[in-house]
Protein backbone atom coordinates (compact mmCIF):
# COMPACT_ATOMS: atom_id res chain seq x y z
CA UNK A 1 0.00 0.00 0.00
CA UNK A 2 0.78 3.70 -0.28
CA UNK A 3 0.45 5.92 2.23
CA UNK A 4 0.54 9.13 3.18
CA UNK A 5 0.06 9.84 7.12
CA UNK A 6 -1.00 13.71 8.18
CA UNK A 7 -2.19 15.04 11.41
CA UNK A 8 -1.19 18.32 13.76
CA UNK A 9 1.81 18.54 16.31
CA UNK A 10 0.28 16.44 19.57
CA UNK A 11 -1.42 13.55 17.26
CA UNK A 12 1.19 11.08 18.23
CA UNK A 13 1.92 11.24 14.26
CA UNK A 14 5.40 9.28 14.69
CA UNK A 15 4.21 6.70 16.60
CA UNK A 16 1.60 5.84 14.64
CA UNK A 17 3.78 5.90 11.71
CA UNK A 18 6.01 3.28 12.66
CA UNK A 19 3.56 0.73 14.15
CA UNK A 20 1.00 1.22 10.80
CA UNK A 21 4.26 0.43 8.62
CA UNK A 22 5.50 -2.55 10.40
CA UNK A 23 2.07 -3.71 10.49
CA UNK A 24 1.92 -3.32 6.85
CA UNK A 25 5.51 -4.52 6.14
CA UNK A 26 6.29 -1.49 4.55
CA UNK A 27 8.80 1.05 5.13
CA UNK A 28 8.18 4.50 6.91
CA UNK A 29 9.50 7.30 5.20
CA UNK A 30 9.84 10.52 6.73
CA UNK A 31 11.40 13.64 5.19
CA UNK A 32 13.36 14.21 8.37
CA UNK A 33 15.03 10.36 8.13
CA UNK A 34 15.63 11.26 4.21
CA UNK A 35 17.45 14.84 5.20
CA UNK A 36 19.57 13.46 7.85
CA UNK A 37 20.56 10.56 5.44
CA UNK A 38 21.10 12.58 2.88
CA UNK A 39 23.34 15.04 4.80
CA UNK A 40 25.44 12.44 6.19
CA UNK A 41 25.82 10.30 3.40
CA UNK A 42 27.53 13.68 2.01
CA UNK A 43 24.69 13.91 -1.17
CA UNK A 44 25.07 16.56 -3.61
CA UNK A 45 20.98 16.97 -2.42
CA UNK A 46 22.26 16.53 1.61
CA UNK A 47 25.04 18.91 1.00
CA UNK A 48 22.32 21.58 -1.04
CA UNK A 49 19.79 21.07 1.56
CA UNK A 50 22.49 21.87 4.45
CA UNK A 51 23.73 25.11 2.83
CA UNK A 52 19.74 26.46 3.50
CA UNK A 53 19.84 24.99 6.97
CA UNK A 54 22.59 26.51 7.94
CA UNK A 55 21.52 29.79 6.98
CA UNK A 56 18.37 29.02 8.77
CA UNK A 57 16.37 28.97 5.75
CA UNK A 58 13.39 26.67 4.92
CA UNK A 59 14.88 23.80 1.94
CA UNK A 60 13.13 24.57 -1.08
CA UNK A 61 10.72 22.22 -2.36
CA UNK A 62 12.56 21.22 -5.45
CA UNK A 63 15.22 19.98 -3.45
CA UNK A 64 12.62 18.46 -1.24
CA UNK A 65 11.31 16.63 -4.04
CA UNK A 66 14.32 15.32 -5.47
CA UNK A 67 15.47 13.56 -1.98
CA UNK A 68 11.36 12.33 -1.74
CA UNK A 69 11.99 11.12 -5.46
CA UNK A 70 15.30 9.44 -4.98
CA UNK A 71 14.30 7.52 -1.69
CA UNK A 72 10.46 6.49 -3.12
CA UNK A 73 12.90 5.04 -6.08
CA UNK A 74 14.62 2.46 -3.85
CA UNK A 75 14.00 -1.44 -3.89
CA UNK A 76 11.74 -1.31 -0.33
CA UNK A 77 9.55 1.04 -1.49
CA UNK A 78 8.52 -0.68 -4.78
CA UNK A 79 5.45 -2.44 -3.09
CA UNK A 80 4.24 0.35 -0.79
CA UNK A 81 5.58 2.97 1.83
CA UNK A 82 4.33 5.00 4.26
CA UNK A 83 5.28 9.21 3.69
CA UNK A 84 5.37 10.98 6.97
CA UNK A 85 6.32 14.88 6.54
CA UNK A 86 5.76 14.89 3.01
CA UNK A 87 3.53 16.24 0.98
CA UNK A 88 3.10 19.34 3.05
CA UNK A 89 1.15 21.42 0.25
CA UNK A 90 -0.76 21.05 -2.47
CA UNK A 91 1.98 22.22 -5.17
CA UNK A 92 4.36 19.28 -3.24
CA UNK A 93 0.95 17.16 -3.34
CA UNK A 94 0.29 17.51 -7.08
CA UNK A 95 4.16 16.77 -7.97
CA UNK A 96 3.58 13.67 -5.96
CA UNK A 97 0.86 12.55 -7.92
CA UNK A 98 3.09 13.35 -11.26
CA UNK A 99 6.13 10.99 -9.63
CA UNK A 100 4.18 8.13 -8.88
CA UNK A 101 2.03 8.48 -11.69
CA UNK A 102 5.89 8.05 -13.84
CA UNK A 103 6.64 4.95 -11.91
CA UNK A 104 2.93 3.54 -13.02
CA UNK A 105 1.60 3.51 -9.43
CA UNK A 106 -0.87 6.04 -6.98
CA UNK A 107 -1.13 6.60 -3.49
CA UNK A 108 -4.00 4.30 -2.11
CA UNK A 109 -5.02 6.45 0.78
CA UNK A 110 -4.06 9.65 3.03
CA UNK A 111 -4.61 9.06 6.47
CA UNK A 112 -5.65 12.21 8.80
CA UNK A 113 -5.28 11.60 12.09
CA UNK A 114 -8.10 13.69 13.97
CA UNK A 115 -7.16 15.61 17.57
CA UNK A 116 -9.15 18.22 18.99
CA UNK A 117 -7.08 21.50 19.72
CA UNK A 118 -7.76 21.23 23.48
CA UNK A 119 -6.77 18.05 23.59
CA UNK A 120 -3.38 18.79 21.93
CA UNK A 121 -2.93 21.55 24.30
CA UNK A 122 -3.69 19.10 27.24
CA UNK A 123 -1.26 16.54 26.14
CA UNK A 124 1.60 18.98 25.35
CA UNK A 125 1.22 21.35 28.22
CA UNK A 126 1.53 18.67 30.54
CA UNK A 127 5.02 18.13 29.51
CA UNK A 128 7.67 18.98 32.04
CA UNK A 129 11.57 18.18 31.30
CA UNK A 130 14.03 17.38 33.49
CA UNK A 131 17.23 20.37 33.65
CA UNK A 132 19.83 17.84 34.50
CA UNK A 133 18.97 14.93 32.10
CA UNK A 134 16.55 15.80 29.22
CA UNK A 135 14.18 13.15 30.59
CA UNK A 136 10.30 14.15 29.83
CA UNK A 137 7.63 13.40 32.08
CA UNK A 138 3.91 14.29 32.34
CA UNK A 139 1.70 15.97 34.89
CA UNK A 140 -0.76 13.61 34.23
CA UNK A 141 0.47 10.69 32.13
CA UNK A 142 3.57 10.32 33.68
CA UNK A 143 4.27 11.89 36.80
CA UNK A 144 7.10 11.99 38.59
CA UNK A 145 7.32 10.51 42.09
CA UNK A 146 7.58 14.28 43.39
CA UNK A 147 5.86 17.13 41.71
CA UNK A 148 8.95 19.15 40.05
CA UNK A 149 12.22 16.54 40.18
CA UNK A 150 13.16 14.38 37.71
CA UNK A 151 12.79 10.43 39.11
CA UNK A 152 15.63 9.52 37.11
CA UNK A 153 18.14 12.00 38.21
CA UNK A 154 16.95 14.30 40.95
CA UNK A 155 17.08 17.25 38.22
CA UNK A 156 14.96 19.98 38.49
CA UNK A 157 11.50 19.94 36.10
CA UNK A 158 10.88 23.09 33.81
CA UNK A 159 8.17 23.85 30.99
CA UNK A 160 10.15 24.39 27.55
CA UNK A 161 8.74 27.04 25.64
CA UNK A 162 7.60 24.79 22.69
CA UNK A 163 5.31 23.26 25.61
CA UNK A 164 3.21 26.24 26.65
CA UNK A 165 -0.31 26.95 25.85
CA UNK A 166 -0.07 29.66 23.60
CA UNK A 167 2.89 28.53 21.78
CA UNK A 168 1.17 25.36 21.23
CA UNK A 169 -1.97 27.12 19.73
CA UNK A 170 -0.03 28.83 17.61
CA UNK A 171 1.32 25.49 16.23
CA UNK A 172 -1.95 24.34 15.73
CA UNK A 173 -3.32 27.44 13.70
CA UNK A 174 -0.49 27.55 11.50
CA UNK A 175 -0.72 24.04 10.97
CA UNK A 176 -4.62 24.06 10.31
CA UNK A 177 -4.03 27.28 7.93
CA UNK A 178 -1.20 25.62 5.71
CA UNK A 179 -3.23 21.84 6.00
CA UNK A 180 -6.56 22.32 5.25
CA UNK A 181 -5.97 22.88 1.23
CA UNK A 182 -4.03 19.82 1.38
CA UNK A 183 -6.79 18.06 2.91
CA UNK A 184 -9.22 19.51 0.71
CA UNK A 185 -7.17 18.39 -2.59
CA UNK A 186 -7.39 14.52 -0.97
CA UNK A 187 -10.48 15.16 -0.50
CA UNK A 188 -10.92 15.41 -3.56
CA UNK A 189 -9.14 12.55 -4.89
CA UNK A 190 -11.33 10.66 -3.06
CA UNK A 191 -8.24 9.05 -0.98
CA UNK A 192 -8.91 10.61 2.01
CA UNK A 193 -9.81 8.89 5.47
CA UNK A 194 -9.85 10.48 9.15
CA UNK A 195 -8.87 8.51 11.98
CA UNK A 196 -9.67 9.48 15.45
CA UNK A 197 -6.48 10.24 17.13
CA UNK A 198 -7.52 9.81 20.81
CA UNK A 199 -7.17 7.56 23.59
CA UNK A 200 -4.77 4.64 23.73
CA UNK A 201 -2.12 4.27 20.94
CA UNK A 202 -2.65 0.83 20.14
CA UNK A 203 -6.61 1.48 19.50
CA UNK A 204 -5.33 4.28 17.38
CA UNK A 205 -3.55 1.41 15.62
CA UNK A 206 -6.45 -0.33 15.86
CA UNK A 207 -8.78 2.34 14.12
CA UNK A 208 -6.19 3.19 11.21
CA UNK A 209 -5.31 -0.55 10.17
CA UNK A 210 -9.36 -0.86 10.00
CA UNK A 211 -9.47 1.93 8.38
CA UNK A 212 -6.78 1.10 5.80
CA UNK A 213 -8.31 -2.38 4.75
CA UNK A 214 -11.20 -0.61 3.80
CA UNK A 215 -8.96 1.18 0.82
CA UNK A 216 -7.02 -1.97 0.36
CA UNK A 217 -7.70 -4.24 -2.88
ZN1 LIG B 1 16.64 14.05 35.09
Amino acid sequence: MRVVLVGPPGAGKGTQAQFIASHLSIPKISTGDIFRANVSGGTELGRLAKEYMDRGDLVPDEVTVAMVRDRLSEDDAKEGFLLDGFPRNVPQAEVLKKMLAEFGTSLDVVLNLVVEDDEVVRRLAGRRTCRSCGKVWHLVFDPPATEGVCDACGGELFQRDDDREETIRRRLEVYQEQTAPLISFYADEGILQGVDATGPVEEITHRAMSALRRFAD
